[in-house]
Formats: structure tokens, C-alpha cells, sequence
């Protein structure tokens, strides 16, 4: 593990030094997609410069390098989760559609009368696939309720769990608020009565290294391009257990052991869910991503970022009429979600942009959160271990300007 030293990481990452509108670039749009270092640019370039061919089918030498590349960034990410076996990691292109892989898999499974539950607090790619589930299946959609400090009622959930509860799902982070919600005991308590969970890490995997085994988790899911990989590419962790019992999701090449027209047999795991041609530099940049935050440290990284969250919270809380969502620093990600009072977000962003500064405006994918709080929408800022206080400084000095002109 190196010194931290955000000055030196900042080299690693060639976009911050652009301009935006003539101004050097503010990104703190993270928890909508990370920056990519050189390092796993390189690695990008690498593969299709050097070993670009398809995986596990061809004999020729370089089939067999990208499949022991391939192979080998599944590894690292096994390592990295901690899981018991590297088949239990299947490559996806991202959380959405992992989530997707899940609930396609229980719709042959789940009857009327089942029951599943989702938070208040998801992304709707955490609510939408279950809603689509319960249609098919004839099984209800139960929610815990969320609380003004953007965190999860737990004295609900443990009302809400019953012997009909079949899934829970629940994000361990939550992309608007930031919020960390308190997994291990979510899992713990769907358990006691038999009840699968799954966890959406798309948010979390950037601060938080989980444990799958320590969590107990059953499923847990991640998107590379929000811990500095490339878009296009996830993965869904499941217990092999699980993994085995559910039915394939997509049918194609690769996911076969024989097939006839007669009768299709299966390929073991994790090849049953991974149909056709994946995006194999993606993957193999997943794994170097990954390597290039170990560099850093996952320890060091939130760190340094609930640091830059307490001065940007501190900042803001100076300037007048603002509103701040969410829970105290200590309890959430980097995300500051806020308003000002009687301006809207999205004019507030559009200034921001003409000033190099690059925020979300709107309702982030989670509309029920807005309809908690009665707004159309919040300006979020999210920050990575690459941001500054100096950045915080021209952000809020930009949101002084941006006010003067819209009051
Ligand atoms: N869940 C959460 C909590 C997210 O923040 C996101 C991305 N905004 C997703 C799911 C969806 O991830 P992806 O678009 O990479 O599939």
C-alpha cells in the first residue's frame, strides 16, 4: 500500500486534467460513474492491441491468453469479495443486469402468496425487476419505509419478514442518499425465516470492500465502472448453491453442454449464465481496476473521502437556504444530495456545468426517495479519492454564484 497522496493519484487519471466550458474540469459525479486511471486504460489497449480473440473456445494461442486473462480477473474479484469459489462470480455487463439474471431465474420458482421485500431507498433497478417478478408470479412486493435522515426502519423490516418472505433485496448503499444501510443484520434477520437476499454493492464497492462470506450473503452485485472500470461489466456473486439451483437466464454459445434439437444440457457454473460473447477486455479491466485500488487502499480511500465529505458538509452547511438530505458523514458515503430552497436543481447544475463543475441533478433513479421528501428532485455530489478540497472551494464558491443569479 502506497502513501496516500492525492496530488500523485491525480496523475493516474489523464481526464482531470481537461477543460469544461474553459474551466479545469470539477468532476463530482462519481456515484454515477467513476474515472478511469491510465492503468486500466492501458490494460484496455493491451488486450485488443496484443491477445484480442474470443474465450474458452478456440485452441489457438491467443484464445488461450484471453482466457487465462479472462479467468484470472474472475480470480481477483473472487479474492476481493472473498468468495468460497471462483465460479460463484459470473460476469455480467453491469448490476442492472445481474438483478435482471436473479429475478429472471425465481420467476419459475416463486408463486402466489409469496412475498418479497424491497427498501424505500433502491435504485430502480433494484424495484422494477422485482415489480415485473411479482406479475408474473403472483407474489407481493412489500417496502421497508424509509426515515426523514434517509436511513431504513428496521423495527418495520422485522415486522414486514414473515414464512411467506421468499427475497429480500436491499442496497448496501444508497446511490441518492448515500446512506449505508446495515446489511449484516438485514441478512441475519431474512434468514431467520429462510428468506434469500440479495444485495445491490453497486454504490458500496467503490468505499466498502464486502465480505460475501463473513455477510452470508446470497447474492451481491457490482458494476465495474463505478470502481474505476470500464461501463459494460459486472458481475453477480451467488452461492453456489443457488447458483446451481436456478435456471439459465439467456440461452446462446458458451452456456451449453450439449445440445440437440431434442434436448439442450446445460454447462456447469459459471458458464450456465454466461451466454455468448461477453465483454472480455472489460472483464479483464474489472481485475485491473480492482489491483489499482488495492494499490491505494480501500482503508485509506474512505478515509480520505468521509474527510472531504465532513469539509464539503461543513462548507455547505454556510451557505443560506440550504437543505441537505440524508444522514450525518459518519454513517453515509461521499454523496452530499441538498437544495436550495425555492431554486431547482437542474438550473442549479446547468450553471455549475458552465463552470467546469460536473454534478447529478434530478431524481437519480430513485423516484420514491424524492416522493418521500415531496421535491421534484436534489443536486448531488459525489466525491472519489482523486477529488480535492480545493475542488470542494470552486464548487461552493460556484453554488454562491449560482444562487446570487437565481434568487
Ligand atoms: N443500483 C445502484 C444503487 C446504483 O447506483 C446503480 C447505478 N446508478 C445501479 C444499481 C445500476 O447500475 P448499472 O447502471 O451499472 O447497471
Amino acid at each position: 500500500q502506497m502513501q496516500f497522496d492525492v496530488e500523485q493519484i491525480r496523475k493516474d487519471f489523464p481526464i482531470l486534467q481537461r477543460k469544461v466550458n474553459g474551466k479545469d474540469l470539477v468532476y463530482f459525479d462519481n456515484a454515477a460513474t467513476s474515472q478511469t486511471p491510465q492503468q486500466v486504460i492501458d490494460c484496455i489497449v493491451d488486450y485488443y492491441q496484443n491477445y484480442n480473440a474470443n474465450i474458452h473456445r478456440g485452441v489457438h494461442s491467443l484464445s488461450q491468453e484471453a482466457t487465462d486473462a479472462y479467468e484470472q480477473a474472475r480470480e481477483k474479484i473472487r479474492a476481493h469479495f472473498n468468495a468460497d469459489k471462483a465460479h460463484e462470480i459470473i460476469f455480467t455487463s453491469g448490476t442492472t443486469h445481474a438483478i435482471n439474471l436473479v429475478a429472471s431465474g425465481y420467476s419459475s420458482i416463486l408463486k402466489a402468496g409469496d412475498e418479497i421485500i424491497v427498501s424505500a431507498l433502491e435504485h430502480h433497478s433494484n424495484i422494477v425487476p422485482w415489480q415485473m417478478l411479482c406479475e408474473k408470479t403472483g407474489a407481493t412486493l412489500k417496502v421497508i419505509p424509509m426515515e426523514f435522515d434517509g436511513k431504513l426502519n428496521m423495527d418495520k423490516y422485522q415486522d414486514l419478514l414473515n414464512t411467506n418472505t421468499k427475497l429480500v433485496f436491499v442496497n448496501h448503499v444508497s446511490n441518492a442518499l448515500g446512506t449505508i444501510n446495515p446489511i449484516e443484520f438485514i441478512i441475519e434477520k431474512a434468514h431467520e425465516v429462510n428468506a434469500k437476499v440479495l444485495i445491490d454493492g453497486a454504490q458500496a464497492a467503490p468505499h466498502i470492500q464486502a465480505d460475501v462470506q463473513a455477510l452470508d450473503v446470497d447474492f451481491y452485485t457490482v458494476s465495474a465502472h463505478k470502481i474505476c472500470g470500464p461501463t459494460g461489466v459486472g458481475i453477480l456473486y451467488g452461492k453456489e448453491s443457488l447458483l446451481t439451483f436456478l435456471p439459465p437466464y439467456q440461452g446462446g454459445g458458451e452456456m451449453i453442454d450439449q445440445v440437440s434439437f431434442e434436448k439442450t444440457t446445460y454447462a456447469g457454473l459459471p458458464h450456465k449464465f454466461e451466454a455468448g460473447t461477453p465483454n472480455i477486455s472489460g472483464g479483464i479491466a474489472f481485475g485491473a481496476a480492482l489491483d489499482y485500488m488495492h494499490h491505494i487502499g480501500f482503508e485509506q480511500i474512505a478515509q480520505y473521502e468521509n474527510e472531504l465529505l465532513v469539509y464539503a458538509t461543513n462548507e455547505l452547511n454556510t451557505l443560506d437556504n440550504i437543505i441537505i438530505y440524508g444522514t450525518k458523514p459518519s454513517e453515509k458515503t461521499a454523496v452530499l444530495s441538498f437544495n436550495f430552497e425555492g431554486i431547482h436543481a437542474y438550473d442549479v447544475g446547468t450553471i455549475l456545468d458552465k463552470l467546469g463543475i460536473a454534478v447529478r441533478t434530478g431524481h437519480h433513479c430513485a423516484q420514491p426517495i424524492m416522493e418521500y421528501y415531496k421535491i421534484p428532485g436534489t443536486i448531488r455530489a459525489s466525491f472519489a479519492f482523486y477529488n480535492t478540497k480545493q475542488e470542494i472551494d470552486s464548487f461552493i464558491n460556484a453554488l454562491k454564484k449560482a444562487q446570487q443569479m437565481l434568487q
